[in-house]
């Protein structure tokens, strides 16, 4: 009989490969930054996050609040049932609608988080001698998808589409569907996929394109459209585009767009659509509202490329690195280890700036860094304030060191058997899983 363990036993094993030694140094997760927020402007301090989503600056603007508060009044807070068999509101389609039209395609279908979107599309869309190609470094909910979904999961170096072409040539005709999934921004590196020529791959091996642009609305293209409006692609030429309302939209909730048929066949039979339920009026009258205000004040996108570029820029000359992004939404601030990135966070926070490490679980263990969501509200001295502010931080203390040293003490990989992966997932995708955990 093999042994058995407690389930806190296990957990606290588990907890200790996914590196909880590092929260004995400081643990600046799960802050309360409303609290936070009051308690330094009530110090006389200057507080900004670096660590939030809102992209265009439109978190509490006033037009998005009326609107969530009319709704609230006018339908209340839940969906209250599936959609499907429990009825939508007359809301529900129209913003479905806009979604779309606005990317460029003929449909959308919205779903209570982008996590949920990719999940549940890519495991329902591929069947038993299918695969799924993936970049290396593609999100949690896309790795999470092809891990629940029973067709082969094959992955491919980040964003080398040479090593695709390679690996579709050999492997292609093991299949019979193929998908491919990348994403617009990258939201741990910043970085971009060069469309056309996957677009290339796509004729010369034939696969189905999912593209995730949780990071890219409202951040990349002249109007926010997007990858494909910044690399001059038809969106007609990729078959679904996952997205999210929680970044530049500034609410919550997930949609996938794609060709009328293929989501009416998606709003009678996806899983994660139709045994969950249907988004909130109230986070749908503020995405909407999200939506139309991104139209409207053009001049938000042109502000948050301006500030991208500014923070990309200061760091360079401060002689920061921030590995291959391109300087638009997310910039990461790469550091020697995990000591120095989390002594980098502790110091930010003390003179006012919130950025949480990105240490251990969430990117490559060897590559831990400060991730930075750019936002058109952020202000010129906030953005030079918080690179000088890295750049003139002191020394990592020796008494850092060793604290951590010593939690990490007796901290290994974890057995074989205790791969945080459920059983029926591939080889290629369990050994990532544990480093992928908090890709967020
Ligand atoms: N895709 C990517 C690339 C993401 O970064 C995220 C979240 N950070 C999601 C999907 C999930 O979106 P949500 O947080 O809205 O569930």
């Amino acid at each position: 009989m093999t042994k058995h363990k407690s389930l806190t036993d296990y957990a606290a094993r588990r907890f200790r490969f996914a590196g909880n030694a590092l929260l004995e140094f400081s643990d600046p997760f799960f802050a309360q930054i409303d609290r936070l927020k009051a308690d330094m402007e009530a110090a006389g301090k200057h507080f900004v996050s670096f660590a939030n989503y809102d992209y265009l600056g439109l978190a509490n603007h006033p037009e998005i609040l009326a609107e969530a508060k009319r709704e609230l009044d006018r339908l209340g807070v839940g969906a209250l049932a599936s959609r499907l068999v429990g009825g939508e509101r007359s809301t529900h389609k129209p913003f479905e609608a806009e979604i779309a039209k606005f990317l460029g395609f003929e449909a959308a279908l919205t779903l209570v988080s982008g996590y949920l979107a990719n999940v549940t599309t890519i495991s329902w869309l591929m069947g038993k001698r299918d695969a799924i190609f993936l970049d290396e470094l593609a999100h949690n909910s896309i790795v999470a998808g092809a891990a629940g979904s029973v067709a082969e999961t094959v992955k491919f170096r980040h964003n080398d589409l040479d090593h695709l072409d390679h690996l579709l040539a050999r492997r292609r005709a093991d299949f019979r569907h193929a998908l491919v999934v990348v994403e617009g921004l990258y939201s741990m590196d910043g970085d971009t996929c060069d469309l056309p020529r996957l677009l290339e791959l796509k004729e010369k091996h034939g696969f189905w394109l999912l593209l995730d642009e949780a990071h890219s609305l409202g951040v990349l293209g002249e109007t926010g459209r997007g990858l494909p409006e910044r690399q001059g692609v038809d969106p007609e030429r990729i078959d679904l585009v996952i997205g999210t309302m929680s970044k530049t939209l500034a609410s919550c909730g997930g949609y996938v767009c794609g060709k009328a048929s293929v989501i009416k066949w998606l709003r009678y039979t996806l899983p994660g659509f139709v045994y969950s339920v249907g988004l909130s009026p109230v986070i749908l009258a503020s995405a909407r509202t999200a939506l139309r205000l991104m139209q409207e004040e053009t001049w938000r996108i042109g502000k948050l490329v301006q500030n991208a570029e500014l923070f990309r820029d200061s760091a360079h000359r401060a002689g920061l690195s921030t590995g291959p992004a391109i300087g638009r939404g997310v910039v990461p601030i790469l550091f020697k280890d995990d000591v120095e990135t989390m002594w980098a966070s502790q110091h930010l926070l003390a003179s006012g700036f919130y950025v949480p490490p990105i240490v251990q679980i969430g990117v490559p263990k060897d590559q831990p860094r400060l991730r930075f969501f750019i936002s058109a509200k952020h202000t010129p001295e906030e953005i030079e304030g918080v690179i000088a502010c890295i750049r003139d931080m002191p020394p990592v203390s020796e008494e850092a060191r060793h604290i951590v040293a010593t939690a990490m003490k007796g901290a290994s990989r974890p057995h074989a058997d205790e791969s945080s992966e459920p059983e029926t997932a591939p080889p290629r995708v369990k050994r990532r899983a544990e480093s992928r955990e908090a890709r967020v």
